[in-house]
């Protein structure tokens, strides 16, 4: 990665990262992370979970390969069939796509739900706040007027009309106790992560292995295709989505390149 060292280490703003740069994503990844954590929306240790993903990702070849496109389908048809379709947001969501994840949910008709691991009241605002910065009406998560069962308290507060009440969830970057929490409620999980071995990912209906970066817009780009086909349509597609067959595809391409 000492390509890096043509970019100065301090960019002040992220206009500064040339965008032909062989790694682009990763540094832009990593500016919007440490601004996050200067705005007080991102824990210190987003950069560590931002680390590690970087590594998968570099090892995926920094593209969206086909099956994590075929999870971003079936996870708009997902969303597009939902009831009540929440999106979790967390400090490093914030920091690397609010004004996506904002798209999306207005392409899916969602809401979205603040959700920390290291939760306090200044950080709940901060977000929330940067969400409506960036185009958000409603922001869900600082009720926390419910709790997910089988979780330490500060980890399960949730909003009783939000991801408690949700049929079918997306939860980005999640840590694998909430996710496995979330699926034991019954939930359809749709989880983001560039790891296919860690939990989150191997606990969801819809495991999409890919970096939050080019998965969302993906995810809306596929919902706006399909905004006009039918349930039975997107039950289909729904259906087709084989969660092993994409778990195993990603982690070929990890250890062989494959
Ligand atoms: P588990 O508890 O499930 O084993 P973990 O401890 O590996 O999870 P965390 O550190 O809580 O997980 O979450 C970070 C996860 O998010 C990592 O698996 C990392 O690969 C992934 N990740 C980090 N940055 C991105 C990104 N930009 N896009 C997608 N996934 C990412």
């Amino acid at each position: 990665m000492s390509d890096d060292d043509t970019v100065p280490a301090d960019v002040e703003h992220e206009a500064e990262i040339p965008e032909d740069h062989p790694r682009y994503q990763d540094l832009l990844s990593r500016h919007r992370i440490e601004e996050g954590i200067e705005k007080g929306i991102t824990h210190l240790q987003g950069m560590h979970a931002e680390g590690r993903g970087s590594a998968f990702d570099y090892l995926l070849g920094e593209e969206t390969i086909e099956s994590a496109d075929e999870a971003e389908r079936a996870a708009a048809a997902h969303l597009l069939l939902a009831e009540k379709p929440v999106l979790s947001i967390n400090g490093n969501v914030a920091a690397l796509v609010p004004e996506k994840m904002v798209e999306l949910a207005a392409v899916v008709d969602a809401d979205l739900e603040v959700n920390l691991f290291n939760r306090t009241p200044e950080r709940m605002q901060a977000i929330a706040d940067h969400l409506r910065d960036h185009g958000a009406e409603d922001v869900k998560g600082l009720e926390a007027d419910a709790r997910i069962p089988n979780l330490d308290h500060q980890r399960a507060k949730v909003d009783a009309d939000g991801i408690y009440a949700a049929d079918v969830v997306l939860v980005p970057l999640e840590d694998g106790d909430r996710a496995e929490a979330l699926e034991a409620m019954g939930k359809t999980e749709i989880v983001i992560d560039l790891n296919p071995l860690s939990r989150s990912p191997q606990v969801a209906d819809v495991p999409i292995v890919d970096n939050i970066l080019r998965a969302v817009p993906n995810m809306a780009d596929h919902a706006r295709d399909l905004a006009d086909a039918d349930a039975a349509e997107l039950r289909a597609i729904v259906e087709a989505f084989d969660r092993e067959a994409a778990l195993e595809a990603a982690e070929e391409r990890i250890r062989n390149g494959l």
